[in-house]
């Protein structure tokens, strides 16, 4: 069997998948916030108190906000900063006695909507985190694509593309350029629109009013103002998606976290896209997760495959060789 662990800022979640992908057992704890120690020690009680409730030894993978550095071998990119210049992977592997699989939340999304998700059929998947942050995920032929710097998918931090200027009902004007001042140092991050905050904000901007993401989208199918609001976000992730499709060209993309639960975006996104994409006809198809939230630690177990877990778990000679080698 294979274990999945999603390591966040308040909890560590850990999901035992089966064979299929069958869920098998489930478990939450709090995350020890800020102590790295802590948090090693509770993902081995977690991964411990797993294996005995299944009776056997499985393989581990595990998402975090965050991606090894392939120039350092240390975690980077991570708003959990207890983590960051830390060797997670191995010090996990010595504390587990076995390899394990480290990959980025976004892109642990990412591969269980293409494993057995709502991209399954897809031979190239785009998963996209719309939450408090925008963050992205690249999966090709059900792996995982890093990149050179572990940063493939990443998207949130690049500029809006084509940007324009909106008016108010009562004659006020807002520009897109630059934009609002980002926390990674530059203005104008697809975060800064895209995220649950961003569309908070959008609103206030150009309303005054000061309303939850829930509440705006609520309010759009009654309330002019939530409308335009709503109108502006879907203008604005057709344009941001239209550039990963001219890059990437994903058979499939899923969108993630509390935003995807808004259905028109499935609609309306695909019939703008297509002005801003270099292509005859737009067959890419956009879809809600199959999985929802329980994506995540999904992915974490599917960072080893069914037949690789398989195998390794099959030949504890070969699985003792991988946990020196991952210790060292
Ligand atoms: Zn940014």
């Amino acid at each position: 069997m294979r274990i999945g662990v999603d390591l966040g800022g308040t909890k560590i979640e850990l999901l035992v998948l089966g064979a299929g992908g069958r869920e098998v057992w489930r478990q939450r704890a709090p995350t020890p916030s800020g102590d790295y120690h802590g948090t090693i020690r509770q993902i081995t009680a977690l991964v411990n108190a797993a294996e005995a409730a299944v009776g056997q030894r499985c393989t581990v993978g595990i998402g975090i906000p965050g991606t090894i550095s392939p120039a350092t071998g240390l975690i980077k990119n991570s708003n959990s900063l207890c983590l960051i210049g830390n060797a997670l992977d191995k010090d996990l592997a010595q504390a587990l006695g076995r390899e394990v699989r480290l990959a980025n939340d976004a892109d642990c999304f990412a591969l269980s909507e293409a494993a057995d998700g709502a991209g399954a059929d897809a031979a190239s998947v785009f998963g996209v985190i719309l939450g408090t942050g925008v963050g992205g995920g690249l999966v090709y032929h059900k792996q995982i694509i890093q990149g050179a710097n572990a940063i493939a998918g990443e998207w949130g931090h690049n500029p809006l593309p084509y940007p324009r200027v909106w008016t108010t009902p009562d004659g006020r004007s807002f520009d897109e350029r630059p934009g609002p001042p980002c926390y990674c140092g530059r203005p104008g991050c697809i975060e800064l629109y895209l995220s649950g905050p961003g569309m908070v904000r959008d609103h206030e901007t150009m309303t005054g009013q000061s309303l939850t993401a829930a509440d705006i989208v609520a309010a759009a199918a009654s309330d002019p103002r939530a409308a335009a609001t709503l109108d502006r976000y879907v203008d604005r992730l057709a344009r941001a998606l239209a550039i990963v499709i001219n890059i990437f060209d994903p058979g499939t993309i899923v969108l993630g976290g509390g935003l995807s639960q808004v259905a028109a975006l499935y609609d309306e996104v695909p019939k703008r896209w297509a002005k801003w994409i270099f292509s005859d006809a737009v067959v890419t198809k956009l879809l809600p997760p199959r999985f929802g939230d329980s994506s995540g630690v999904r992915g974490a177990a599917w960072l080893w495959p069914e037949d690789e877990a398989t195998a390794v778990l099959s030949n504890p000679a070969s699985a003792a060789a991988r946990a020196g080698r991952a210790a060292t």
